[in-house]
């Protein structure tokens, strides 16, 4: 949207006070998400108020889950995109009298971007590049198929594309991005697996790292697995939602494996990548999750020690098939096992972090936070989600320049974050 926004002439700001038009961009996809988009939404709408602001445009995912039901309970807002509607974003700041004030077209039709599609990036030495759109698996908790359509892959080539300008412009991670990017290519004609994507764009430059988010227990196999230990420049870091671990919960999740195959693909990952960073996502309070249950998704993630560990509480909508299950798990119950998971997860987390004290390892340099002190990111550390390295340079003042590779030696760990001096 910033891209087609910039191409139509429209000069961007990032403060609200000073714009025309206030666009908000949101999250429906959990109960949280959808209240702190409303909440956003209604404290931007003061500007129209108190600043220049004259319309305020909402995209995303909410408008698309939530509908005319949504326009009706915000009148503060003047026009709502859904997710398929988001190239009309530049249209919608042309017409500002178009009476039409919802445009929620069906995803699936809408067309894949592509190496041509104008982007304005927001980050400085990473970039997401988006490989697929949609999602085609029922997990029951899920809303995200019915909100972003059935999988549709770019092809390869246009992939390939987009990274070499990417490259070109000085990104220096490329982060490869879908709903389901495990499952990337299953829908192209002749089928691409992932692997083959993720080595095509490896080898444009050997000075640039690649990683890849949001992978699948079933997608990770062996090939993707060996392409990933081949490649110097793929982040071993495997990025993997498993949400649960007892054998019930995942099938009335309608997740279809069980905790001995998620053993045994663990600890084949870490048999070929013994240094192997391991990242999932775990979901409490399930419909059905009984002490026991639980009891079992503990001591798995005490068995394996990821690397990190994300977890979340079930949300609740009508709209979701999980709602129409037996035994829904009050909250306070909820919350006390995500308290219990996550707090087990920092103890570990920290255990993983003191073993790097003594190590080096190649940073991106990210932002210098103050002088003498700069933040970057390992292989081990996604953007946003992760923990990140400081790094100390109080002896070489703005010795480090941002978006740049530096080797730096870990001299301290805490919880989720690690810091360093230049080796
Ligand atoms: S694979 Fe992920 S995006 Fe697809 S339905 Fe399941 S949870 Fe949702």
């Amino acid at each position: 949207m910033l891209g087609q926004i910039a191409e139509d002439g429209f000069p961007v700001t990032g403060d609200p006070s000073q714009a025309d038009v206030i666009i908000v961009n949101t999250c429906g996809f959990i109960e949280s998400a959808a209240q702190e988009s409303v909440d956003e939404i209604l404290s931007l709408a003061e500007f129209k108020k108190s600043g220049h602001c004259r319309r305020l445009i909402v995209t995303g995912c909410l408008p698309e889950r939530y509908r005319e039901a949504l326009a009706g309970s915000l009148p503060e807002v003047d026009m709502f995109l859904g997710t398929g509607a988001y190239q009309q974003i530049a249209e919608a700041l042309h017409r500002p009298n178009s009476n039409t004030r919802c445009l929620l077209p069906s995803p699936d039709g809408l067309p894949l971007q592509h190496c041509g599609t104008g982007r304005t990036l927001t980050t400085a030495s990473f970039a997401y590049l988006k490989v697929s759109e949609g999602c085609d698996r029922h997990c029951t908790y899920c809303i995200i198929p019915k909100l972003r359509g059935k999988l549709r892959s770019r092809t390869p080539e246009d992939v390939a594309m987009e990274a070499r300008k990417l490259i070109s412009m000085n990104f220096k991670e490329i982060v490869i991005i879908g709903q389901d990017t495990g499952a990337y290519g299953r829908d192209l004609r002749p089928p691409v697996p992932l692997s083959r994507l993720l080595a095509d764009v490896a080898d444009i430059s050997k000075d640039i790292r690649v990683r890849f988010l949001y992978g699948s227990p079933d997608t990770t196999d062996e090939t993707l697995i060996r392409t990933v230990a081949d490649h110097d420049n793929i982040c071993v870091y495997f990025d993997i939602p498993m949400q649960h671990a007892a054998p019930l919960v995942l099938k009335r999740m309608g997740r279809n494996y069980n905790a001995g195959d998620l053993l045994r693909l663990v600890e084949h990952i870490r048999s070929v990548i013994p240094d192997a960073a391991l990242r999932t996502t775990m979901m409490v309070g399930f419909p059905g999750e009984t002490d026991k249950d639980f009891n079992e998704l503990m001591k798995f993630a005490e068995t394996v020690r990821f690397d990190h560990l994300g977890a979340f509480i079930y949300s609740d909508a009508d709209d979701l098939p999980s709602h129409r299950l037996s035994n829904h798990v009050p909250k306070k119950i909820a919350k006390e096992r995500h308290h219990a998971l996550m707090s087990a997860q920092a103890g570990w987390s920290e255990g993983k972090n003191q073993k790097y004290i003594g190590r080096t390892f190649r940073v991106l340099v990210e932002e210098q936070v103050e002088e003498g002190l700069y933040a970057g990111r390992t292989w081990f550390q996604a953007p946003e989600v992760d923990g990140i390295v400081y790094i100390d340079a109080q002896d070489r003042k703005n010795a480090f320049r941002v978006s740049e590779f530096a080797d730096i030696r870990i001299t301290d760990a805490l919880e989720y974050d690690l810091r360093g001096v230049t080796a």
